[in-house]
């Protein structure tokens, strides 16, 4: 399988997987801009066969109204309770029957990938990351979660890739100028992922399968991709971890494309 991050951030997150379908993780992206940067890689919405979909907050969900009435043949999968406050706000898609419901920790079938969710805690109605495996590949998107729990390292751990959350730098954080009650909100245990964290995270991953982990979900405002980057490495470098590759997504273009068998 092929993957390749499309936008990540607090203002649009969607990552582009195909093997023998393609499938969108997420849709936190317009169509003009989905089709633009499917086009950079020799695709369209239209060749687009299934979107899965973590939480209901805009930064995922936002161009996907647009995108399922210019393309309805599009699978959705979703957790119930998501699908249900995505229908309240997107009140065209409440008629949109091609969804499909995903328990969590229970693998499903989608084309030739086998998915298994992940709860996160999120201050969503709830939130997934995704574990998909194609043709001996595996891969890992994680992001929008306040901690990262024994049991999504061990799940992940087996996966070559995966695209982790390093959201905040806590110092960057707190002089941003964001309220307390909006800093309190992003670093506690249902918020997002500081670059501490998942240095930590990397860590543990680095021990096992994965060769590769893809830095995601960067604030804008209380951390930099180089701030990011540079914390990870340290705490590789300290654990002598460092044969781990780690590269990074960007809010306004394409992150690398990672072939994974
Ligand atoms: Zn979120
Ligand atoms: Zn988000």
């Amino acid at each position: 399988m092929k993957v390749t991050n499309l936008t990540s951030g607090s203002k649009g997150n969607c990552t582009f997987v195909e093997s023998n379908i393609k499938i969108l993780v997420d849709v936190g992206i317009s169509y003009r801009n989905l089709n633009s940067n499917l086009k950079l890689l020799e695709s369209s919405a239209e060749n687009i066969d299934a979107v899965l979909i973590t939480h209901e907050h805009s930064d995922h969900v936002f161009g996907l109204e647009s995108l399922l009435k210019k393309c309805p043949h599009i699978k959705v999968w979703a957790n119930s309770w998501v699908w249900q406050k995505i229908t309240k706000r997107y009140l065209a898609l409440a008629n949109f029957d091609n969804v499909h419901f995903f328990e969590y920790n229970m693998p499903f079938s989608v084309g030739d990938f086998t998915v298994t969710a992940l709860e996160n805690f999120h201050d969503s109605v709830s939130c997934a990351s995704f574990i998909l495996s194609s043709g001996g590949g595996k891969l890992g998107i994680c992001t929008d979660l306040g901690i990262i729990t024994d049991y999504q390292i061990e799940m992940l751990k087996t996966c070559k890739v995966v695209y982790l959350e390093c959201n905040h730098d806590l110092e960057m954080l707190a002089s941003c100028g964001y309220p307390r009650i909006l800093q309190s909100r992003i670093s506690g245990d249902c918020g997002h992922l500081s670059n501490d964290q998942c240095a930590r995270a990397c860590v543990r991953l680095a021990s096992h399968s994965t060769k590769v982990v893809v830095l995601s979900h960067i604030s804008q405002n209380s951390n930099l991709p180089e701030v990011a980057y540079s914390r990870v490495m340290d705490e590789l470098t300290i654990a002598n971890k460092t044969h781990l590759m780690v590269l990074l997504s960007y809010q306004n273009k394409l992150g690398k494309t990672i072939t994974i068998n």
